[in-house]
């Protein structure tokens, strides 16, 4: 039997998931939960998604609007095996207790506290961890890549110490309140960023400083990475192992992509669908040893890298696969991989 999953909070990740999970052979999407009746509403009704009131007093709301309901939340969450809450920073730890009220286990996303949860996740690097876990959080957009960049540099060459600098798109494309609008942001101003110990929720032992800058961009993040390494591989052998990685893009020399803006056009071409980008990209040129320091740069596509992470939580939760069988379904059902 294929499993029941609902996804709660249908906004720029929740859908995504929602969408990546009714392509899965194993799972069954039996719902989605919105607040309100807006055009990602209709997108959930016109996809054949069942839609139901996360707001009971709401309802009404929906009728008004000519919207049909499967149901309520609490109905939705009570027939799932899985529930993927992705409602917005802080909403998630709220609906903990409608979770546990129906013995739903749940998966929150990054901007939930790591104390909320009884264990964070990245598939490639911590994916037994979620196995028979009530309450798991997929780590963040950034932390996502930078485990995924971490956990073979750490298995095959040691990683002494890493230090990231990460500068952050200030908003969601949609997001029309966010900024800054002209300004470069040391964000926060204090050392570390709270990158470096989220990545610790996945790595507790791996030495890492962060820092982070918020700019006026939209598109995606970028990552300058310095890694120190434990042994001294050469550069090419460093790019070979990271494309060798099956969510890591080594954005080719000579492809004329220079930037984020580049990136999507790429993902547009290759019809994408919402020009997403699942995989770190990371550019080939900028893989550099400088005795056992590594340095590169990456570029993470905030509103999608987390989406396949999600879909494999899904089955390390229920222990229904193990991490690379999982892995392998998600990339080739999603098409991760450029
Ligand atoms: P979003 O605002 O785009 O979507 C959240 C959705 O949840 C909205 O549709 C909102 O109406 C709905 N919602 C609000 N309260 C609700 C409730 N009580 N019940 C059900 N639905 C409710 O937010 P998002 O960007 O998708 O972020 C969701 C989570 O994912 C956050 O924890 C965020 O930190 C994390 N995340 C976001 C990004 C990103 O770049 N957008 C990347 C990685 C992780």
């Amino acid at each position: 039997m294929s499993i029941q999953v609902a996804v709660n909070g249908y906004g720029t990740i929740g859908k995504r998931v929602a969408d990546a999970v009714s392509l899965q052979p194993d799972m069954e999407l039996i719902g989605v939960a919105k607040t309100r009746p807006n055009h990602e509403a209709e997108l959930a009704v016109e996809n054949g998604y069942p839609l139901y009131a996360a707001v009971e007093d709401r309802v009404h709301l929906f009728e008004a609007a000519g919207i049909d309901l499967a149901g309520t939340v609490e109905e939705m969450v009570s027939a799932a095996a899985v529930v993927v809450d992705a409602c917005p920073s802080g909403i998630g730890a709220e609906n903990r207790s409608l979770y546990e009220a129906h013995d739903t286990p749940a998966l929150y996303q990054g901007g939930e506290d790591a104390d909320l949860v009884d264990a964070s996740f990245n598939a490639r690097g911590n994916f037994e961890a979620a196995t028979g876990a009530d309450h798991v959080r997929v780590v963040s957009c950034n932390t996502t890549g930078l485990s995924r960049l971490l956990a073979p540099l750490q298995e095959t060459y040691g990683v002494e110490k890493a230090r990231i600098t990460l500068v952050r798109r200030g908003g969601d494309p949609a997001q029309s309140g966010r900024g800054p609008i002209n300004d470069i942001l040391p964000n926060p101003i204090g050392l570390p960023s709270h990158h470096g110990p989220d990545v610790n929720t996945i790595f507790p032992d791996l030495d890492i400083d962060t820092l982070g800058l918020k700019v006026p961009a939209t598109l995606m993040h970028t990552h300058s990475v310095n890694v120190t390494l434990e042994s001294t591989p050469d550069a090419e052998a460093v790019r070979q192992l990271l494309d060798e990685q099956t969510r890591t893009f080594l954005v080719p020399e000579g492809s004329g992509i220079d930037g984020a803006g580049a990136l999507k056009e790429f993902a547009m071409d290759r019809d994408r669908p919402r020009a997403d980008i699942w995989e770190n990209c990371i550019w080939a040129e900028s893989v550099s040893m400088e005795g056992p320091d590594l340095y590169l740069f990456q570029a993470i596509h905030q509103e999608s890298d987390v989406v396949p992470e999600n879909v494999d939580a899904i089955r390390a939760v229920l222990g229904t696969a193990d991490a690379e069988e999982s892995i392998e379904r998600t990339n080739e059902t999603m098409g991760v991989g450029f």
